[in-house]
């Protein structure tokens, strides 16, 4: 909740009135964001709702009998939709999957937010997430960039935040496993294969020798100076 704060009041990611829409995936993260969320709902004197969307991007049946369970227990309404995101992987054989896979699910929660009229979208990317997304600019598109905690989405309007970005996974994991939340297995079929796996790995090895490696690289990406640009 500490971590979760301060990056709000960084950030300036809640104002008054805002109508925030959750991008739940059935993971660990987005749960621990919704119950953070819901959390500082009751604590916060800014007012501001709550609502979430999950996206079952396999094409397949999901149940979602328990996370329907635990959003209701935090009183946050919660819609679900379909879209065969992987087959159209598949279709396109993409070099990155997960740049095409984030961008087509950020496009349907943000066109599902206007829809339920919210203006923002809460995603749940972490440190690692971060980190791992400069690498894989860095090493795949030659640029040293990440998205940002709090941004606008130019084609609709709607404001995409990141409260988590400041928190390791493995503590967001810890968290998720002593709270027992009904986490769902990731069914991806590129989860194991994808670019970002193979990021995460490197910066595994490196954090062995570095361990302070990801708090360095979000420092730097929060520092670039003009003079040090080429
Ligand atoms: S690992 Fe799978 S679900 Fe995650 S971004 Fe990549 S393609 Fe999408």
């Amino acid at each position: 909740m500490r971590f979760m704060g301060e990056t709000i009041r960084d950030y300036n990611i809640i104002v008054p009135g805002d109508r925030i829409m959750i991008g739940l995936s059935g993971g660990k993260d987005s749960l621990i964001l919704s119950l953070a969320l819901a959390t500082l709902r009751k604590r916060s004197p800014v007012k501001f709702d709550l609502s979430s969307c999950l996206v079952n991007q396999t094409g397949g049946e999901m149940d979602i009998s328990e996370i329907q369970t635990f959003m209701d227990i935090l009183g946050i309404p919660l819609f679900y939709l379909e879209h065969p995101t992987y087959s159209i992987m598949e279709k396109r054989a993409e070099r990155s999957p997960c740049s095409l896979c984030a961008n087509l699910r950020r496009g349907i929660l943000a066109w599902q937010a206007q829809q339920k009229g919210a203006n923002v979208l809460a995603l749940g990317h972490h440190k690692d997430d971060a980190v791992e997304t400069v690498l894989l600019n860095l090493f795949y598109g030659g640029r040293f960039k990440c998205y940002q905690p709090n941004m606008v989405m130019s084609r609709t309007g709607i404001k995409v935040v990141r409260p988590l970005v400041n928190i390791e996974e493995r503590r967001i994991a810890l968290e998720a496993t002593r709270l027992e939340l009904p986490v769902a297995n990731s069914c991806c079929p590129y989860s194991d294969k994808s670019k970002r796996n193979s990021a995460k790995k490197i910066l595994g090895e490196i954090e062995k020798e570095i361990p302070e490696i990801k708090s360095n690289i979000i420092h730097a990406l929060k520092n670039i100076l003009k003079d040090d640009v080429w």
